[in-house]
C-alpha cells in the first residue's frame, strides 16, 4: 500500500518499476505489459501530476465524467489513450465510440449490437476486451465461462467486432491466480492477443499469467472516496 506521504508520480514510478520486476519474474511474460492508470473518482488536479510524469494511458469508469474531466486535459495532453474499465449502458455507446480508445467491458449481446452501429456511425471502433465472469458470480457483469465462446463468435465473426482481448475481475473474497488462469486458457483457445487483468491488490500475480494490460488505481491515486 502507499504510504502517506507518496505523490502519485513517486506511485506510478513504484508501480512501473514493480510491473517490470514482476515480468522479469514471470516464466512466460506477455509480449508486453500496459499500465492502464485507472484515474476514476479523482479529479485533473490528481491526475496532471501523473501525465506530466509520462503516463499516457488512463481508465476511467463513467461517460460522463470522463467527457467532464478529460477534455481540458487532452487539450492539455493530446496523446493521451483513455480505456474504460467500467459497465457501459447501450444508450451510451456512441459517446463511448467516440471517446475511448479501448472498452473492457463488452459483456452482453445487447451491448454488441449497440456498439456495431455506433462504430458504423462514428467510423470508427474501439479496442474490445470481452469481460468474463471467471467466478461466475450473480451480481457480477460479464459471460460466464461456458457461454464465452459463443458469445466471442457473435462478436467478432457475425458483427465483425475488433474483439482484441479479455477481461476479468476475480471475486473479492477467492485466490485471483485460478481465475486469471482461467481467462489465459480462454483467451489462447479463442486466439484472442490481449489480457486485461490484475488491480492493485493483485497485478503482479496477473502479470505471471500473461497480463497485457493491467488496471491500477488505488496504488496510484489513493484511497477512493
Ligand atoms: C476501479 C477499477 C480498477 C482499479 O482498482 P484498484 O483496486 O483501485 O486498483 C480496475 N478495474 C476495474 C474494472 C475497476 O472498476
Amino acid at each position: 500500500m502507499s504510504s502517506f506521504a507518496e505523490t502519485p508520480a513517486t506511485a506510478l514510478a513504484d508501480i512501473l518499476a514493480r510491473i517490470d520486476a514482476a515480468r522479469k519474474a514471470a516464466l512466460r511474460p506477455a509480449p508486453f505489459t500496459k499500465l492502464v492508470a485507472v484515474s476514476k473518482t479523482f479529479e485533473a488536479e490528481r491526475i496532471r501530476p501523473v501525465l506530466q510524469a509520462g503516463q499516457r494511458c488512463f481508465g476511467e469508469s463513467r461517460v460522463q465524467e470522463t467527457i467532464r474531466k478529460w477534455s481540458p486535459l487532452r487539450d492539455e495532453f493530446p496523446d493521451v489513450e483513455l480505456h474504460l474499465v467500467g459497465a457501459l449502458q447501450t444508450n451510451k455507446a456512441r459517446e463511448a465510440v467516440e471517446l475511448f480508445d479501448a472498452i473492457h467491458s463488452l459483456d452482453r449481446p445487447k451491448l454488441a449490437h449497440a456498439l456495431r452501429s455506433a462504430c458504423d456511425c462514428v467510423g470508427r471502433c474501439p479496442d474490445l476486451f470481452v469481460q468474463v465472469n471467471t467466478g461466475e458470480e450473480p451480481q457480477k457483469a460479464g459471460v460466464v465461462p461456458d457461454e464465452a465462446a459463443a458469445f466471442i463468435a457473435l462478436c467478432r465473426d457475425q458483427l465483425k467486432l475488433p474483439v482484441k482481448g479479455l477481461m476479468c475481475i476475480p471475486p473479492a473474497d477467492e485466490a485471483p491466480a485460478p481465475h486469471f488462469a482461467l481467462l489465459a486458457k480462454l483467451a489462447r483457445a479463442h486466439e484472442i492477443p490481449h489480457l486485461s487483468m490484475g488491480m492493485s491488490a493483485d497485478f503482479e500475480m496477473a502479470i505471471r499469467f500473461g497480463a497485457t494490460h493491467v488496471r491500477v488505481g488505488t496504488a496510484i491515486f489513493g484511497t477512493r472516496h
